[in-house]
């Protein structure tokens, strides 16, 4: 679907920005509702390596509620029974136990991104009223009487034009040309590291093996995460902010040696690494706006709350901010009417605690943890090790808090399947099978 130079497609009912876990995930619930919907992603596919593989216990039961447990079974993934962390080169204690969570969601699967996505938007697309509009990038919000009335966006072939909505949804992550327009700012937390992700092959012995999914390695002042793919390993070092020129003019055959030094099992193959030009460098953002809303204009996901990857829990919120803002905003749209601030506000309340929560507890991990670690002080991660050790029991309570997340949302009935409600032809309501809003 093109969106056309003369207004062929220029208004739609709910306008979504970014087709990422967040956008994709609304677009899909909003569709199920038989709202129009629009999503513009700025890419032309899915297949980029910078994003989160990690799809956790509480976004596996939704995609069961939403009947598409199957279709995600059969993306290629590998299932993870915890988080650990080394404690020296042999050993490693539990920080987090998935599996007293309770069958069948007592992991979490590692799967693609890139594919996840392109399994959530092929069920959308599915629905009459879904449109994806691919390599359309948001430009801004387009404003009437102090009123967002839908966005500016380029076209594929770098034309601009402006999309009219009667709600439009910032989902394009950390950098939102919707969110930056519209004049909300985040409040920004210090993160004491960048990090450089890149990929290494897997031999077919090492697939044999078992190893975990997920090998992080600390040498002070050094951090690097492995997670293993079927087929490759993706990783990220972890490097203080502000470092990356000094890595860059030392050059590549310095950062292999780091890498080496960490993991002289994959020495072997660091030649894969060809240049520092080659390397994407991620800045890591933690943040969060105070106000989510301007009338007409509602950001969710890393769009309200930028995510960093400690403890891997920005896919999971992005998903559920989604369902949350579904959930509130579906009930309205379908009548016809608009969004108030109050119904807009609703979305930030339901969400906050679950955003302010996770992310306190990853700037604990930063200040505790990383940002000592670089400093080369091993202090705070030993008092950590020496608490898990002494109360092993928490890494229960920690497994469930990574997996399943506070304030988890389940699918409004709506957007389930129409065999799973009794009776039900999607009724649009903002309750779900308990009754609960
Ligand atoms: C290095 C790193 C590793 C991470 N690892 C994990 C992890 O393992 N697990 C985890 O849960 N979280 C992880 N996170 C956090 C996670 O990536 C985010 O919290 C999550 O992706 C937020 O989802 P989102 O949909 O809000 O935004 P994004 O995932 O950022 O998606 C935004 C989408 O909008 C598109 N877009 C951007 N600008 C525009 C525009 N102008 N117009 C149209 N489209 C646009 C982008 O192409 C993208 O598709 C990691 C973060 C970083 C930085």
């Amino acid at each position: 679907m093109e969106l056309g130079h003369d207004g062929a497609v220029d208004r739609t009912t709910c306008l979504i920005g970014g087709g990422g876990p967040a956008g994709i995930m609304l677009g899909l619930l909003l569709a199920r509702a038989g709202i129009d919907v629009t999503v513009v992603e700025k890419h032309g596919d899915f297949l980029r390596d910078f994003r989160g593989d990690t799809v956790h216990a509480s976004t596996l039961r939704l995609l069961d509620e939403l009947g598409l447990g199957e279709r995600f079974a059969e993306i290629p993934h590998t299932d993870l029974s915890d988080y650990r962390l080394p404690i020296d080169d042999h050993r490693t204690i539990v920080l987090g136990d998935f599996s007293k969570i309770g069958k069948p969601y007592d992991h979490i699967a590692m799967a693609p991104q890139w594919d996840l996505l392109s399994m959530l938007a092929d069920a959308a697309r599915s629905e009459p009223n879904f449109r994806l509009i691919m390599n359309t990038a948001t430009l801004g919000p387009v404003v009437d009487s102090g009123r967002v009335i839908g966005a500016r966006v380029r076209l594929r072939d770098g034309t601009e034009q402006v999309l009219r909505a009667d709600l439009t949804v910032a989902c394009e992550g950390r950098d939102s040309p919707l969110r930056d327009g519209a004049g909300l700012t985040p409040k920004e937390y210090r993160v004491p590291y960048d990090v450089w992700w890149f990929r290494l092959s897997r031999t077919a012995a090492e697939r044999r093996a078992q190893q975990p999914t997920l090998m992080p390695k600390i040498s002070h002042p050094d951090i690097l995460l492995t997670m293993a793919h079927q087929d490759y390993y993706q990783l990220a070092y972890l490097a203080p902010t502000g470092s990356a020129d000094r890595l860059r003019a030392e050059g590549i055959d310095s950062f292999r040696r780091r890498i080496a030094k960490l993991r002289p099992d994959l020495a072997d193959r660091l030649d894969e690494l060809r240049s520092m030009a080659e390397l994407p460098l991620l800045q890591v953002k933690l943040n969060r706006l105070r106000r989510w809303h301007r009338p007409g204009l509602l950001c969710i996901g890393d769009a309200a709350h930028a995510m960093s990857p400690s403890g891997g829990v920005g896919v999971n919120l992005a998903i559920q901010d989604a369902v949350a803002a579904a959930r509130v905003l579906a009930p309205i749209l379908s009548e016809g009417r608009t969004p108030t601030g109050d119904d807009l506000d609703r979305v930030r309340r339901r969400r906050l605690f679950p955003t302010v929560f996770l992310q306190t507890g990853q700037r604990v991990l930063h200040k505790t943890i990383y940002e000592p670690a670089m400093a080369g002080h091993r202090g705070g991660f030993e008092l950590f090790v020496i608490m898990m050790r002494l109360l092993p029991w928490m890494s229960i309570p920690l497994g469930r808090l990574i997996a399943i997340g506070p304030g988890a949302e389940h699918a409004p009935d709506f957007a389930r399947p129409a065999v799973d409600v009794a009776g039900s032809d999607r009724s649009i309501t903002g309750t779900d099978h308990d009754g609960h809003r």
